[in-house]
């Protein structure tokens, strides 16, 4: 939900500018991209719900993510750092990684719009529905998300069909999903360390947080009951000036929904 909160924060907040005026069908290609990226950082940790998604072929990859962000953790420390094995919450959380991420996406996009763009919807929509559905159906859950984001990838290439989707706003999307996790990741856990390779407080990977009192448990109270329904709320507002500016939704012409 996070993920979907800064792409329509950002293509609303941004109605100047081309990210601001994409047409609809860009807009939800972008939006399920930017769900599924806000999941994608914790591809670094093969025994999480999200390694799970494809089932053994995700958790392979996973565990490659793994091996190299612990690599590059235990090469690239300070004395200061942590002894922890860096693995997780690594390469994959940091700023680094969501430019290059997005760099990845345009260019990839950009060379084949017809194959490639269909194979990033599945994988994304995979992601998009394991985070959005974690405790559904555990058994065959690889097949029913394989099933679904097939679904929902044919489902906005037929729709698409007839509109070129622009490759820079699908990089900006998953580049904006990655930051959103790292921004719950700093609120929720021991921080993130986004800001790689810069040395703070004689550390290269410097946990990223706010004052313990703006932190909060995840899956706790406040996550659930506050934090949880706002970003939903936000995430529908914003979505909705965002679609306003791309003109879809008629019956929203008289409102002025970002009153700036
Ligand atoms: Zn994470």
């Amino acid at each position: 939900m996070s993920g979907l909160l800064a792409w329509s924060a950002v293509t609303a907040l941004a109605a100047n500018h081309p990210i601001g005026q994409l047409n609809v069908q860009s807009w939800a290609v972008g939006a399920v991209l930017a769900t599924g990226a806000a999941l994608l950082p914790d591809l670094d940790h093969p025994g999480s719900t999200i390694s799970r998604t494809f089932g053994a072929i995700s958790q392979g990859f996973s565990a490659g993510i793994n091996a190299l962000s612990s690599v590059v953790y235990r090469t690239t420390r300070l004395k200061k750092d942590s002894k922890r094995d860096g693995g997780h919450r690594g390469l994959t959380h940091t700023l680094i990684f969501a430019v290059f991420a997005a760099v990845f996406t345009t260019t990839v996009v950009q060379t084949s719009q017809k194959w490639a763009l269909p194979v990033m919807m599945f994988l994304f929509a995979g992601l998009a529905v394991r985070g959005i559905m974690n405790d559904w159906c555990p058994r065959q859950d690889a097949l029913w998300i394989t099933l679904v984001s097939g679904g929902i990838t044919w489902a906005m290439i037929a729709w698409t069909a007839r509109t070129d989707a622009s490759a820079a706003a699908c990089g900006i999307a998953v580049g904006v999903g990655c930051v959103a996790h790292y921004v719950g990741d700093a609120i929720t856990e021991q921080g993130c360390p986004m800001l790689w390779p810069i040395p703070i407080a004689g550390k290269t990977w410097f946990p990223v947080a706010p004052p313990k009192i703006l932190r909060m448990k995840t899956g706790g109270v406040v996550e659930m009951a506050i934090v949880g329904p706002i970003v939903t709320i936000l995430a529908v507002w914003l979505g909705l000036a965002a679609l306003q500016n791309t003109g879809v939704l008629p019956f929203l012409r008289g409102f002025d929904l970002l009153p700036l």
